[in-house]
């Protein structure tokens, strides 16, 4: 991998957008715990990375491609990873 490689991960949903829910499952509760351990996986590795949330709050879609942008600036070498678990047909309305 290019040493140089930076991760930003975006757990999806968050705050007042729970994202899909079933058999007591929220999407935004379990899109966070994946990014917290892709997190702490990637610096383990000596990754540079980081999160966009770290916590259950809501961002609008411009926040949150901000968050991202401001993160590690807009270059090849980075990387975006946005969490989601949508239930079968279920539709996004966050950035797809
Ligand atoms: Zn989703």
């Amino acid at each position: 991998m290019n040493n140089n490689v930076k991760i930003v991960i975006d757990a999806g949903h968050g705050g007042s957008d729970p994202g899909a829910s079933g058999n007591g499952i929220v999407e935004k509760e379990y899109a966070l715990k994946i990014a917290e351990y892709l997190n702490n996986r990637f610096k383990e590795l000596g990754v540079n990375s980081t999160l966009i949330r770290q916590v259950d709050e809501t961002l609008t879609p411009n926040e949150r491609v901000n968050r991202i942008l401001s993160a590690y600036g807009n270059s090849p070498d980075v990387l975006v990873i946005s969490n989601h678990l949508n239930a079968g047909g279920a539709e996004c309305s966050c950035l797809g």
